[in-house]
């Protein structure tokens, strides 16, 4: 086997080690539930109801950390960021930005490749309310460590809100590649790390930052130009 098949065979294999994965009940009952119910305008779909994957280009300089799966998002489609306002925004910013081939990300077959950019997420599973529980995150971190310790040639991490900014720095520490007291977050705030990568921090496109102006489209593209001068 070839180091290009040992690498994707070693993915395959943690992809289904997370699609497995049951490690916590509330979390797999919350989504098998949101599953068996959908929303009245998905009545017609059949929901993933399993935990999300990583999706992208794993020779990616761009390394995305999300929250975590959105309840008729991710969770309905199986796709990271996709079929939900977060990811509308999400894959047009990254189709601005030159690492999406189209602008838009509906359903798990829908053609959307994305080119020097891996997006993936601090909890596989969705949580009520989008809030995991301190302890779910720690059960879900280790699958994120191994994410990022096999995306090597990253250049720059960009954490999408508060828990990815946690969830990044102490992965990367835990990596070796960041060292002392964690940093404030901020919006398209850099913090260098060791062998030239950056943590970029950028609020997350939830509709609880967009809707209410915190983050406008303008200053989420300013995050992803300025990752281009940090690669
Ligand atoms: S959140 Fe992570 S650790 Fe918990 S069940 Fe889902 S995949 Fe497993």
């Amino acid at each position: 086997m070839n180091a290009r098949s040992a690498a994707a065979s070693a993915w395959a294999k943690h992809e289904r080690a997370i699609v497995g994965c049951a490690k916590c009940p509330r979390l797999r009952k919350h989504c098998l539930e949101i599953a068996r119910v959908k929303r009245k305008s998905y009545a017609g779909d059949t929901y993933w109801g399993k935990p999300i994957v990583g999706f992208g280009d794993t020779r990616a300089r761009l390394v995305l950390v999300g929250l975590a799966p959105a309840a008729h998002g991710a969770n309905r489609t199986g796709r990271v960021f996709t079929g939900d306002r977060s990811g509308d925004w999400l894959y047009r910013a990254l189709h601005k930005a030159g690492f999406a081939n189209q602008p838009t990300s509906t359903h798990a077959r829908d053609g959307l490749a994305l080119t020097d950019a891996f997006v993936t997420a601090t909890v596989k599973c969705a949580p009520p309310d989008n809030k995991p529980t301190p302890a779910e995150i720690a059960r879900c971190l280790p699958y994120l460590d191994w994410e990022i310790a096999r995306l090597d040639r990253a250049r720059v991490y960009l954490a999408l809100g508060k828990i990815g900014w946690d969830a990044a720095w102490d992965v990367l520490k835990r990596a070796g590649l960041a060292s002392g007291a964690r940093p404030a977050f901020g919006h398209n705030q850099a913090v260098e790390l060791a062998s030239g990568k950056y943590l970029l921090g950028s609020y997350h496109p939830s509709q609880q930052n967009t809707f209410t102006g915190r983050l406008t489209e303008p200053m989420f593209d300013a995050v992803f130009e300025k990752a281009r001068t940090l690669f």
